[in-house]
C-alpha cells in the first residue's frame, strides 16, 4: 500500500514543493499536476494521508493510527472531487456517552433526556423541558455559553464539562463558541453523530484513497523527509505549506498553542465486537476521552477486534488548535507574517491554526489550488 517514490536529486526541476501529504497537500498536488504543475510533495512521516493515514494492523484490522476519522460534508463539490479517488461505504457514526451507569445518545436528543431523568417525553415536551432548564445566554461567546444557552447546567456538568476539561486541559468558559457548537441538540431521536448529507467511509480506507490522488505522473512524493532540512535547495518552486504555521517562522512570535493526544491501541482477539458503537465517549470517567471500535466504522468482519483509547495531552504531535480569542491573535500575528511572504502559501489545519474537518480541508484546497494556478497563469 505504499507508493513508489520517485527519487530527484535537485528540488529546482519542480514547479511546486508541498510540504504535507494529507488532505491539504494531497488535493493541491492532484489539482495542480492536473493543470500541468510539476509537483513535490514531501512528508517528515513515513506515510502519506497526514492525520488521516489508515492501515492494516499486525491482527489484520484497518485502524486509524491518529484516532477515528469519520467522513461527512454537506459540500457535493467535495463529495464528488472525493469520489473520483475512491468508492464509498455508506456509513453514520453514533456515538454513546457513558453518564453514570447509563450509556446514553450523545448528541443530547429525546432519548437522552427520556433515559436519563426517566421520562417519556414526546419532541414538543422535550422542546418545553429544555426551553425551562436552559440558561439563555447573549452574547454567546464561550462554548459555556452554548452550552447552558441550549441544555442548562445539568446537561452540561454531566456530557459537557468533564469531557471538555480533559479533552482541552481547560474549562468550557475558557474556549470559543465554536467548539461546543459543534454538537447539535435535538429534540427528536436522531442518534446520529452528524447530520450531513454526505456520510461515508472510502471503501478502501483513506490511504488507498491518497495513493489513488497522488499517482500522477506530475507528482513526486517523499515520505521521511523534514522540509527544515530540504528547505534552502528548493529553489524558485512556488512553495504550498500545510505543517504548522509557528514552526514555519520558527516560532519568533512564541508557539502557537496546540492539544496533542495519545493513542493507546488495543487488540482483543477473542471479543468480536467491544461496543454497541462506533465510539463510546467518557465524560466524567477515566483520563481517556473516548474509545473507538474500528470495526463499526469499516465494516469489515474478523473474528477479533480493533480499539483505541484516547488520551489528550499537552505535549506531543499537534493534533488541535485551541480555539480561544488570545491564540486567534497570536495566530493573527503570524497569519501577517505568511502574507508578506511570495512565493509561500498556507493551507490545512495547522497551517491556518482552524478546527477545520476533512471536509473543509478539502474545499480550502481546492480554492487554494485554483487561486495559484489563477494567479501563476
Ligand atoms: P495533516 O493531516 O496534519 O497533514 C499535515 C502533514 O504535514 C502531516 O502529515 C505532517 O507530518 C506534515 N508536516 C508538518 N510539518 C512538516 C515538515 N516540517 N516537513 C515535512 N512534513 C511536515 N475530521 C473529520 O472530518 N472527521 C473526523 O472524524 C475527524 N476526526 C479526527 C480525529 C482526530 C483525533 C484528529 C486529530 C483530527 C480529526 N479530524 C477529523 C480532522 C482531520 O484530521 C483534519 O481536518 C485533516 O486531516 C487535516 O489535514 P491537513 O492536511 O490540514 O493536516
Ligand atoms: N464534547 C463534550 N462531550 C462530548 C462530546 C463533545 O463536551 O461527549 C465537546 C468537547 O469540548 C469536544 C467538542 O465538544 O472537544 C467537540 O467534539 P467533537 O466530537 O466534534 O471533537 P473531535 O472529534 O474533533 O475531537
Amino acid at each position: 500500500m505504499t507508493l513508489p517514490l520517485r527519487h530527484s536529486t535537485t528540488m529546482t526541476e519542480f514547479d511546486i514543493l508541498i510540504v504535507g501529504a494529507g488532505f491539504a497537500g494531497s488535493v493541491c498536488a492532484r489539482q495542480l499536476a492536473d493543470a500541468g504543475k510539476r509537483v513535490m510533495v514531501i512528508d517528515r512521516r513515513d506515510h502519506i494521508g497526514g492525520n488521516a493515514h489508515d492501515k492494516v494492523d499486525e491482527h489484520g484490522v484497518l485502524i486509524h493510527p491518529y484516532g477515528p476519522h469519520i467522513f461527512h460534508t454537506n459540500s457535493k463539490k467535495v463529495f464528488e472531487y472525493l469520489s473520483r479517488f475512491t468508492h464509498w461505504r455508506f456509513y453514520e457514526h453514533r456515538v454513546l456517552a457513558q453518564v453514570g451507569a447509563q450509556l446514553l445518545p450523545i448528541p443530547i436528543n429525546r432519548t437522552t433526556i427520556n433515559q436519563l431523568y426517566g421520562l417519556s417525553l414526546n419532541g414538543d415536551e422535550v422542546r418545553a423541558y429544555l426551553d425551562g432548564v436552559r440558561q439563555p445566554r447573549d452574547p454567546i461567546r464561550t462554548s459555556e455559553d452554548v452550552v447552558l444557552n441550549s441544555v442548562g447546567p445539568d446537561l452540561c456538568e454531566k456530557f459537557f464539562r468533564g469531557y471538555t476539561k480533559k479533552q482541552w486541559g481547560l474549562d468550557l468558559s475558557e474556549l470559543s463558541a465554536g467548539v461546543a457548537a459543534r454538537i447539535p441538540t435535538r429534540d427528536n431521536d436522531d442518534d446520529r453523530y452528524f447530520s450531513d448529507s454526505f456520510q461515508f467511509m472510502p471503501a478502501e480506507g483513506y490511504t488507498r484513497m491518497f495513493e489513488r490522488m497522488l499517482d500522477h505522473p506530475g507528482i513526486t512524493v517523499r515520505t521521511g523527509c523534514d522540509f527544515r532540512d530540504v528547505r534552502a535547495q528548493f529553489g524558485g518552486a512556488h512553495l504550498i505549506y500545510t505543517g504548522p504555521i509557528d514552526a514555519f517562522f520558527d516560532h519568533c512570535y512564541g508557539p502557537l498553542p496546540y492539544r496533542s493526544l495519545r493513542f493507546d491501541h488495543t487488540h482483543l482477539g477473542d471479543v468480536a465486537q467491544f461496543q454497541p458503537v462506533g465510539t463510546v465517549n467518557y465524560p466524567n470517567d477515566h483520563d481517556y476521552t473516548r474509545i473507538t471500535e474500528f470495526k463499526h466504522l469499516t465494516g469489515e468482519p474478523h473474528t477479533g477486534t480493533s480499539i483505541v483509547r484516547e488520551y489528550p495531552q499537552a505535549e506531543g504531535d499537534p493534533y488541535y488548535p485551541i480555539p480561544r480569542p488570545e491564540n486567534e491573535a497570536l495566530y493573527k500575528r503570524y497569519e501577517a507574517l505568511a502574507e508578506q511572504q511570495r512565493g509561500v502559501s498556507f493551507v490545512g489545519r495547522l497551517a491556518q491554526y482552524r478546527y477545520y474537518n476533512m471536509d473543509q480541508i478539502v474545499a480550502a484546497a481546492l480554492t487554494a489550488a485554483q487561486d495559484l494556478l489563477e494567479v501563476r497563469a
